[in-house]
């Protein structure tokens, strides 16, 4: 399972929406929560590093 950074749910990789950054692919599950993210990279990003 892959998971959205910005709201933590679970995602099918299928139905999710993707952005690369860094040659790093990330999924989300709606525009909204993409937007989030290309706002401010870095916050998500350590998120995700301290699970
Ligand atoms: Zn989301």
């Amino acid at each position: 399972m892959i998971t959205d950074p910005v709201c933590g749910i679970e995602l099918d990789q299928n139905l999710a929406t993707s952005y690369t950054l860094n040659e790093q692919i990330y999924y989300f599950c709606c525009d909204g929560c993409k937007k989030i993210f290309i706002k401010k990279p870095k916050k998500w990003l350590k998120k995700l590093n301290r699970k």
